[in-house]
């Protein structure tokens, strides 16, 4: 295990960044985003935040851009005026774009906007989805209630991140948690996540020697992964977000056998 490949002071960074993530949300207007319920599109694996209207409120907007600034700073000094140069080109029609091409993780365009304004290649997409996880979370919050199972293969119900964490609960039913957004929904305890193959040939799990809470499960048809944790005995549960930082060592397990967060789709003679 390669727990040492990712570094503390990563690790605290990304904590600091949930923390003020946290933080931002506190400060929204719960009626900024109005989801919009549509069965049918659940149903065919259409996340819920492509149907919401949200309000974007650009002074918040580049509240959050000095926050980040402020606290990446402390890591990397030099990244401060990358920031400064990220606000002054900022206005509504940008933050707007910024923040529909995030939702759609759309990295082409946010190589080019880094290109063309001189800054580093991963700044700006990292800016804008760092930003736009408050209002996917409170989205998931407004309609958590309506949401009980995902389609497999559409990735989270609400924002469509990749599935690739799971909590036992009860008396070990799966529970898939998004650390994107936050919301929860079901699957079956011996079905891929992925793909839905429910063969126990071919849908196994990895266990990590030291560590009788974590498993990962894997799937031989897609070649996905979901690190299944058994929170249970948890005096305080961590938010999915803070649970997938502290199991990213699974990830890298996972990944070195093969397996990926993102199934591939069946290969069918
Ligand atoms: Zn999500
Ligand atoms: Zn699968």
């Amino acid at each position: 295990m390669k727990k040492s490949v990712v570094s503390k002071e990563y690790q605290k960074l990304q904590k600091d960044i949930i923390e003020l993530q946290e933080q931002w949300k506190t400060s929204l207007d719960p009626d900024c985003v109005r989801p919009k319920i549509d069965k049918a599109a659940m149903e065919a694996g259409v996340p819920v935040t492509a149907l919401a209207a949200i309000d974007f409120d650009i002074s918040l907007f580049l509240q959050w851009i000095e926050d980040i600034g402020h606290l990446l700073s402390k890591y990397q000094p030099e990244i401060e005026s990358s920031m400064q140069t990220i606000k002054s080109l900022m206005d509504e029609e940008t933050a707007k774009r910024w923040i529909d091409e995030a939702f759609a993780f759309n990295y082409i365009y946010f190589a080019g906007f880094a290109e063309e304004n001189g800054l580093d290649g991963w700044i700006p997409q990292f800016v804008a989805e760092t930003v736009l996880r408050p209002y996917l979370q409170l989205t998931a919050a407004k309609i958590q209630d309506e949401i009980h199972h995902g389609v497999h293969g559409a990735g989270c119900p609400v924002c469509g991140e990749p599935v690739r964490l799971a909590q036992l609960e009860g008396e070990g039913k799966k529970v898939l948690h998004c650390p994107r957004c936050s919301a929860h929904w079901n699957d079956r305890r011996t079905a891929c996540s992925h793909c839905g193959n429910n063969d126990h040939e071919t849908v196994k799990v990895l266990t990590i020697e030291g560590e009788s809470a974590a498993q990962i499960q894997i799937c031989e048809e897609c070649k996905g992964y979901t690190k299944v944790i058994d929170t249970r005995q948890y005096i305080v549960k961590p938010t999915p977000a803070m649970l997938d930082l502290n199991t990213i060592h699974l990830d890298f397990v996972a990944q070195e056998h093969g397996y990926k967060s993102a199934g591939e789709a069946k290969q069918t003679n």
